[in-house]
């Protein structure tokens, strides 16, 4: 861990990186930030490695982040946790384009994690599910449209299938298997 970075910070020493162009720095992030979320989800912790790199007198920031959330489930209403890839491809300057880089401070540190906890809202599910395949609170009483479509999907062919032909296929498999015995 660099000193100066914590589960709040992630601290870059730009003062060095800018001494020379093309300095490249691995920066760990261990983010667990306090309260950062949306109305259905929010942030647990943000886990890796990122680059920081001069050019010229910009600081590009880049890498990939495990972003781990929790949330509601949209079908069941039960706690669902997950992780998130976040992409960061991020420019400050001392001059930042608004809307599209970030201001590069005068001070020899610079602290990421604003930005990195920025994007890490951006890439929270916008309605997260449990599991894939969760049904419901009571698929019995109330399915839900994916659980109809999962036992409507044929085994073999991955396909949509018709109820109304179940029993029709199943007497097709057994036909040819009956015949190899
Ligand atoms: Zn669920």
């Amino acid at each position: 861990m660099i000193a100066g970075t914590d589960d709040r910070s992630v601290l870059v020493d730009v003062a060095a990186l800018l001494r020379w162009p093309g300095t490249r720095r691995e920066v760990p992030v261990a983010l667990v930030p306090e309260r950062i979320e949306t109305s259905v989800c929010a942030v647990v912790g943000l886990n890796g490695v990122i680059v920081a790199e001069s050019i010229g007198e910009k600081v590009a920031v880049s890498g990939t982040l495990a972003l781990r959330w929790r949330g509601e489930c949209r079908r069941c209403l039960e706690p669902a946790t997950g992780t998130t890839e976040v992409e960061i491809q991020e420019i400050f300057e001392k001059e930042p384009v608004e809307g599209e880089t970030y201001e590069l401070p005068t001070a020899d540190h610079l602290d990421l994690a604003p930005m990195l906890l920025e994007q890490a809202i951006l890439a929270l599910p916008i309605a997260p599910l449990c599991d894939e395949s969760c049904a419901g609170p009571a698929p019995g009483v109330y399915p839900t449209a994916v659980a109809a479509e999962i036992d409507l999907v044929d085994e073999q062919t991955g396909q949509l299938g018709d109820p109304r032909w179940a029993a029709l296929d199943a007497l097709r498999l057994e036909g040819p298997e009956d015949s190899e015995k």
